[in-house]
């Protein structure tokens, strides 16, 4: 695989809003038509019937509040609170195991947030032991179980304990090691607090370390991010992803602490990700898509040179195509050919809960001219090309004919270079790894509805 190649014209020129892809359709097109009795039914009909098992946790809660963050997350300094959502949650967790054929094997798990460590060692073995009470979870590292880790919130105990609860991987929240930017973003953690987090993961066998940063936060030029970046490399993870901070303070509350004066300019933005793409290839890294990068041995650049490379709501994954279930408020499943979340809201969670219902807030069923464009959007943006036959054997169409509209619109993209396009396949170029937002858009038929195409962030 080409790392990509940063072409500052083009991107200017295609730097428009475009979904992340985590799923086609986006939430967006969810509906509160979607109800339990939908989600009951796509259990039964599920065409992944017979496959192995997701599972996805939310666990919502905060100590402080990073001001950047546009999450769903409840800032708390009071543990207790998490008694009742816990409480909710291994109630969840019995409903949504009874629903499921107990020999399916759960080959992913994630806990996500929030901040899943900000509750305690007993919370989080309870929350396990419920899980493997009502789920078939693998004993040794047969499945790829991870979480997000807040360098802030665990000792070597904690590390240890989640190891010997089944994690396999972890993810780390960083951002920046400036402490300028730190301070400006509320978000104070120190290179010694996260490299003995990585070097406690390594010691106690986890098998991925993954950190996350973000470019384009207050105080942040090329030359402090080169430093940050460098000290990365040093820490030597497995997986990096590199997000771009959206500023949109109306729509985000916490991100009004943030001084917009503070913020580098647009023109310096693109120059930290231009570098970012310079420095990881200098170290090694590979690009994956999107924000990701990883080591070429590591398993995601492994899946993608071998072509099962998936995406799916926690970004790129190695597992085959599978049913999703996803708890906690908010979480988002993915069962056969339907999307269903949860209540957003904590009441709303605990009320249906406490009702014996399932707590279905909306969701779609993803009909067949969806999955179509699904498959395409899947490979492009995983393996960065597309070979029309694929399409046309699995789903009895002449592609062609059927992407009419949306080929000649490829042409202008091929025109500059983006992609090569002929009459079997598509290829993304070096160009256009970076735009492969851009590609995809093209397939998305929700795009056409005016209402629906600003409501996402840039795609640089
Ligand atoms: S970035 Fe993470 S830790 Fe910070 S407020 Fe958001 S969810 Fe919480």
């Amino acid at each position: 695989m080409d790392n990509p190649v940063f072409d500052l014209n083009l991107i200017k020129k295609y730097n428009v809003s475009g979904p992340r892809y985590t799923s086609y359709p986006t939430a967006l097109q969810f509906t509160d038509d979607f109800s339990e009795h939908d989600y009951r039914d796509a259990i039964d009909n599920s065409y992944r019937k017979e496959s192995t098992l997701s599972l996805y946790f939310h666990l919502p809660f905060c100590a402080t509040v990073c001001y950047y963050c546009a999450c769903n997350k409840i800032i708390t300094k009071d543990r207790s609170v998490a008694l009742l959502y816990l409480d909710h949650l291994h109630r969840e967790i019995e409903q949504q195991g009874a629903l499921y054929d107990q020999s399916r094997p759960v080959t992913q798990l994630h806990w996500g947030g929030g901040t899943p460590t900000f509750i305690s060692n007993e919370q989080m073995t309870e929350l396990m032991a419920q899980t493997r009470a009502h789920f078939n979870l693998y004993s040794d590292d047969g499945g790829e179980y991870s979480l997000e880790i807040d360098p802030r919130t665990v000792d070597r105990e904690k590390i240890a304990l989640l190891r010997e609860l089944g994690f396999n991987r972890i993810s780390l929240g960083i951002q920046d090691f400036d402490p300028r930017v730190q301070q400006a973003v509320n978000r104070i953690q120190s290179e010694e607090q996260t490299l003995g987090v990585i070097e406690a993961a390594r010691e106690d066998g986890f098998l991925s370390v993954s950190v996350d940063l973000i470019y384009g936060l207050p105080h942040q030029s090329t030359a402090s991010f080169a430093v940050t970046l460098d000290k990365i490399n040093a820490m030597s993870p497995d997986r990096i992803s590199i997000y771009n901070y959206a500023h949109l303070p109306e729509r985000f509350k916490t991100q009004r602490q943030i001084n917009a004066e503070e913020l580098p300019s647009p023109a310096e933005k693109l120059r930290i990700l231009e570098l970012c793409i310079n420095q990881l290839k200098s170290y090694g890294y590979v690009y994956i898509g999107m924000d990701h990068f990883a080591k070429p041995e590591d398993e995601l650049a492994v899946a993608q040179r071998n072509g099962s490379l998936q995406r799916n709501f926690q970004g790129y994954s190695t597992h085959a195509e599978c049913d999703m279930v996803a708890m906690g408020i908010t979480a988002i499943s993915n069962i056969g050919a339907t999307y269903s979340q949860n209540e957003k809201s904590p009441d709303d969670y605990y009320s249906k809960i406490d009702q014996g219902q399932l707590p279905v807030f909306q969701g779609a069923v993803i009909d067949r001219d969806d999955q179509i464009r699904k498959s395409v959007i899947m490979s492009l943006i995983c393996q960065f090309e597309l070979t029309f036959s694929d399409i046309e054997s699995k789903y009895g169409i002449d592609f062609q004919q059927y992407f009419q509209d949306e080929l000649q619109r490829l042409s202008a993209l091929a025109e500059d270079e983006l992609l090569n396009l002929d009459s079997k396949q598509i290829v993304v170029s070096s160009r256009g790894r970076l735009l492969i937002r851009n590609i995809c858009m093209v397939f998305d038929r929700y795009l056409q509805v005016p209402q629906f195409s600003d409501r996402f962030s840039k795609v640089i």
